[in-house]
C-alpha cells in the first residue's frame, strides 16, 4: 500500500480509459495521470507512460499497470432511503457500498425517505441526515407530486440535479402518482430551467377481457411470471406515449426515462428523437444482466418495477446500447434494497442470508405481489456489465470498457449536469478514479455484501471483472483485501453536491 502525502500524485497505467484529443471519443490507452492531492483536481493528462523520473522526487508516483484506470463510476439512480426508512439502507451503508465498488458519485433518488425531497424543507432534512455520513459524493433528485409545483423551481436553485415522477403508484404513500394534468403542470413550470424531467414509465392501460386471471385470484404468486404478466410492457408503452404527447409543451427540457425495461418503448422514443424531441432514456444493470427465464419459484429478491423481462426483451437492450445514436444514454443500479422481511423471501432462500437476518426472513411466502420491489447492486455495476458484454461478445456486438466508462461514467455525470467536473479524466476534473481487474474472476458472496440488508439477486453469482480500488478528489479511500474493510480513512469526506446545474 503506498502512502500519499505529497502535493503531487501521478497515477500511472499502461491502460486508462481517456477521452481522445481532438474528438473527445473515449479510448483506451496508456496514460500518466498528475493529481494535485492540494484541489482534488486533475491537473494533466498524457496519452503515454512518463517516467518516474521525470517527477519531482517527492511526488507520489503510483503505477496500476496492467489494471485499468477508469474514472469513478457516476451513478445517477440510488436510493438511500435516509432518514425515515434508514432500516432499508442509509447513508453510511449506502455509500461504502458505491465506494467498494469504484462509484465515486451517487445520485439519491427523491423517494422512499420520509419526509420524500419533495419540499425545500423535506431537502434541507436530507441534507442535515447526510452530512457526516458520506464515503463517496453524493447529489440530491427532487420529486415531482401532486401539488408540489410551486416547489420546483426552488429546488432547482437549491441544486437538486432533476426530478422524478410517477405515472403509476410508487408504493409509498407520500409519493404519490401525478395524473397528465400535474405532468402537464410540471412541464409548464420547469421548462426554462436548466434541469432534467424523468419519469417512471409505467401507466395502467385498458385491459383485455383475456388478462382477468387477477381478478379470479386463482394464480400462482409464487410464480415469476404470475408478477410479470400484472406489468406487461404496454404499461410502459402507454406511459411513454403519455409523456410524448405532452412533450411540446417544454421543447427545451430535458425529459428523461428511468429504468426502461421494455424494448417496446424504443421505436416509441427513437421516432421522437428523430422528430427533434429532448427525450433520453436509461437502463439497469439488472435489466441487462438478468432474465425472467432464470428466475427460482419465490426468488423475490428479483422483484422491481418495471419487471426483468424476458431474454429477448434483454437482447433488445443490448443490441440498442450498440446501436448508433441509441435512445439509451446511460445504465444506473436503480439500487432500492429493503429489509429482508418486506422481500418475503421464502426459507429455502435463505441460507444466502446473513445468519442474523435469516430468521426474521424465514417465514416469507415468496409471493411475487406482495413483496417490496426494488433491487440493492449499487457498487457492481462494472463486474455485471463486463461480465455480461464478454460473455455476448461470443455472438454478437456488445459494448466495450470504452462504452462502458461512456454508459457509466460521462454520460450518468451530463444526465445529472455535472459533466464539467465528473466522470471523465481529464484536466480540471475532480481526481475520481475505479481501478479495474477486468480479468479477475470472483464470485459474489456474503462476505464481499456491503448494504444494510444482504439480501440481492447478485449473490452468487460469477463475476469477471473486480474493482481494486477507489479514489475520490484526490485521494484513494478503498483498496480491496487492505484492513478495516478496505477503508483507508477513519472517516468519510464524501461531499453533498448542492452546486446550481447550469446545464
Ligand atoms: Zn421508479
Ligand atoms: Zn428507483
Amino acid at each position: 500500500m503506498t502512502a500519499v502525502n505529497a502535493a503531487l500524485t501521478v497515477l500511472v497505467s499502461s491502460r486508462a480509459v481517456v477521452p481522445q484529443a481532438v474528438s473527445g471519443s473515449l479510448v483506451v490507452s496508456p496514460a500518466t495521470i498528475s493529481i494535485s492531492t492540494a484541489s482534488g483536481k486533475i491537473v494533466a493528462v498524457e496519452h503515454a507512460i512518463i517516467p518516474r523520473d521525470r517527477f519531482p522526487a517527492d511526488a507520489a508516483y503510483v503505477d496500476c499497470s496492467p489494471k485499468l484506470i477508469l474514472p469513478g463510476v457516476v451513478d445517477a439512480h440510488v436510493h438511500l432511503n435516509e432518514p425515515g426508512r434508514t432500516e432499508w439502507e442509509g447513508f453510511w451503508t449506502g455509500t461504502r457500498a458505491a465506494a467498494s465498488g469504484g462509484v465515486t458519485t451517487v445520485i439519491d433518488m427523491p423517494l422512499n425517505a420520509i419526509p420524500p425531497t419533495t419540499t425545500i424543507e423535506g431537502f434541507q432534512e436530507k441534507l442535515a441526515a447526510s452530512r457526516g455520513q458520506c464515503w463517496v459524493d453524493i447529489g440530491f433528485y427532487g420529486g415531482v407530486i401532486p401539488g408540489n409545483a410551486e416547489e420546483l423551481k426552488p429546488l432547482v436553485e437549491a441544486g437538486v440535479r432533476g426530478f422524478k415522477g410517477f405515472l403509476i403508484e410508487s408504493g409509498v404513500d407520500e409519493f404519490p402518482a401525478i395524473s397528465p394534468g400535474d405532468m402537464a403542470l410540471a412541464m409548464e413550470t420547469l421548462k426554462d430551467s436548466p434541469t432534467t424531467l424523468m419519469f417512471h414509465a409505467e401507466m395502467e392501460c385498458a385491459r383485455h377481457d383475456g388478462d382477468s386471471a387477477a381478478a379470479a385470484g386463482d394464480e400462482d404468486v409464487t410464480a415469476y411470471q404470475t408478477f410479470l404478466d400484472s406489468r406487461p410492457p404496454s404499461f410502459e408503452t402507454t406511459a411513454v406515449q403519455e409523456i410524448l404527447a405532452a412533450a411540446h409543451i417544454a421543447p427545451l427540457l430535458h425529459l428523461h426515462i428511468v429504468h426502461l425495461s421494455a424494448t417496446q418503448c424504443i421505436p416509441l422514443l427513437r421516432a421522437a428523437r428523430a422528430k427533434g424531441v429532448n427525450i433520453t432514456a436509461e437502463t439497469c444493470f439488472h435489466y441487462l444482466g438478468l432474465a425472467a427465464e432464470e428466475i427460482a419459484k419465490g426468488d423475490t429478491r428479483h422483484k422491481c418495477c418495471p419487471p426483468i423481462r424476458g431474454s429477448r426483451n434483454c437482447d433488445g437492450l443490448w443490441d440498442e446500447l450498440v446501436a448508433e445514436d441509441s435512445c439509451i444514454k446511460t445504465v444506473v443500479s436503480d439500487h432500492s434494497p429493503c429489509t429482508p422481511e418486506l422481500k418475503l423471501l421464502p426459507r429455502e432462500l435463505c441460507s444466502t442470508l446473513a445468519p442474523a437476518t435469516a430468521p426474521a426472513a424465514a417465514s416469507g411466502s415468496g409471493d411475487f405481489m406482495a413483496a417490496w420491489g426494488g433491487i440493492s447492486s449499487v457498487g457492481l455495476g462494472l463486474p455485471i456489465l463486463h461480465s455480461t458484454a464478454k460473455k455476448r461478445r461470443g455472438c454478437g456486438k456488445a459494448p466495450d470498457i470504452a462504452d462502458m466508462v461512456r454508459l457509466c461514467c460521462s454520460a450518468t455525470a451530463d444526465q445529472v449536469g455535472l459533466a464539467h467536473r465528473k466522470g471523465t479524466i481529464r484536466a480540471g476534473m475532480d481526481a475520481d478514479f475505479c481501478i479495474f481487474d477486468d480479468a479477475e474472476v470472483w464470485t459474489f458472496s456474503q462476505g464481499d455484501v456491503r448494504w444494510k440488508n444482504k439480501c440481492s439477486p447478485w449473490q452468487g453469482h460469477e463475476f469477471t471483472g473486480r474493482v481494486r480500488e477507489t479514489w475520490l478528489r484526490g485521494r484513494k479511500i478503498f483498496e480491496l483485501g487492505a484492513e478495516n474493510g478496505g477503508f483507508l480513512d477513519s472517516a468519510p469526506f464524501g461531499e453533498s453536491i448542492t452546486e446550481k446545474r447550469f446545464a
